[in-house]
């Protein structure tokens, strides 16, 4: 019996510690760790430099408010401004607070214009959290069911339908930004096009609307560049993160630049929490890491061999619908829920997921070695044609 809350089915395994890209648990048993925590572990378990750094950090100072400046958020600021080539960060805590952030943000812009019901578009199967608004935001009824009253000011499009904005364009005057996840993490790992992202920035440039980006999973070097929506060449608005940001240490942040710029004023927003020095060295060290230690390549290459691999073990399979996904961030739809694998992976000393009752979801630490991702292939091959021949 535990005292926690039963907000998780959680699975019966406890880690005691990690290292790399392996976990331990209570037993000793050792894990490949195909999830990183849900995208969070960028730099894997026990990084020497992410301990060395956070652990500097917390003998000098953990907390001590925004009520005075922080020099480790201002750095941490500077680099993200730098490597999104946007203006303005805010630090929060978590993905759901970043993407609060980004909700007010919009709201505040359309009441500056003179728009007295702001409304934001969002998308079908999305997922941006578990607060009222990011609920209601996300586009999956499981979600929301027994929350009602949403939070109002969303109209929901399908994902990657350029025709369907263009649509609400059209009738409604109220809108004021669109809100996205790049590639869908939760909804089955679906990639929006180029093409659409595209033609998407036009639409908001004409229509003077926000163009706002939930990089709360995509990004931070796990597709291969620094944020998902770098592969379109375009650049957004309003640019949420978090998981992978602090490889452990919750952070998240919400940056903003062109029309976002300068809206929040103080007083407008903000967060006890959010930019303290331990949290923001936390980040610093990891965004430095991923750069000197080019994991952005290593996705890249690393996510290509894992997704052909797979290709090459599952391809013949009548069951499997598609194999996709971008550098670390790889789905594998099966035609028939598939909850069971995550157990039968757990057995076999392999920590993957299932999203969407049909996705076999991987989501591996950026310091992945190609020895530990062809034995991640080869242990979950076996377990994919047994689960659909068996
Ligand atoms: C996980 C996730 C969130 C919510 O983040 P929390 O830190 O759990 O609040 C929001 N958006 C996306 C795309 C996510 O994957």
């Amino acid at each position: 019996m535990t005292h926690l809350m039963d907000t998780y089915q959680r699975l019966p395994v406890a880690f005691t510690h990690g290292q790399g890209c392996r976990l331990f648990d209570e037993d000793g048993k050792s894990y490949l760790d195909g999830m990183a925590g849900v995208a969070v572990n960028t730099l894997g378990h026990n990084h020497p430099r992410l301990v060395k750094a956070i652990t500097e950090q917390i003998g000098r100072l953990i907390h001590a408010s925004n009520l005075y400046r922080i020099r480790e958020a201002e750095d941490a600021a500077d680099r993200l401004a730098a490597i999104a080539r946007m203006d303005e960060v805010f630090f929060c805590n978590s993905g759901c607070e970043a993407n609060e952030a980004a909700i007010k943000l919009a709201r505040l812009y359309g009441h500056s214009r003179g728009v007295e019901q702001p409304m934001i578009i969002v998308m079908e199967r999305a997922f941006h959290g578990r607060t009222l608004a990011t609920l209601s935001a996300t586009g999956n009824r499981k979600v929301q069911a027994g929350f009602e009253p949403l939070v109002s000011g969303f109209v929901r499009v399908p994902f990657d339908d350029l025709a369907a904005i263009e649509q609400v364009a059209a009738r409604n005057p109220d809108i004021v930004a669109v809100f996205f996840e790049p590639i869908q993490g939760e909804g089955g790992i679906n990639i929006a096009h180029n093409e659409f992202m595209r033609s998407l920035r036009q639409i908001c440039d004409r229509e003077h609307w926000l163009f706002m980006v939930d990089e709360v999973q995509c990004g931070l070097g796990r597709t291969g560049t620094w944020f998902a929506h770098q592969h379109a060449g375009i650049l957004p608005d309003v640019m949420t993160l978090a998981k992978g940001l602090g490889s452990g240490v919750p952070i998240g942040a919400c940056l903003a630049t062109g029309l976002a710029a300068g809206v929040f004023k103080p007083g407008n927003h903000g967060s006890t929490f959010g930019g303290n020095p331990l949290a923001c060295i936390a980040a610093l060290t990891t965004l430095e890491t991923i750069e000197s230690d080019a994991l952005m390549a290593r996705a890249t290459h690393l996510g290509r061999a894992i997704r052909e691999g797979l290709q090459v073990g599952l391809s013949d399979l009548a069951g499997v619908i598609e194999i996709r996904g971008d550098g670390l961030m790889i789905g594998v739809e099966l035609d028939r829920p598939c909850g069971a694998l995550v157990t039968q992976g757990l057995a076999a000393g392999l920590l993957i997921n299932v999203t969407a009752d049909k996705v076999v979801r991987l989501l591996p630490p950026l310091v992945m070695t190609d020895a530990e991702g062809a034995e991640l292939v080869a242990g979950l091959v076996p377990l994919i044609r047994n689960f659909l021949e068996g």
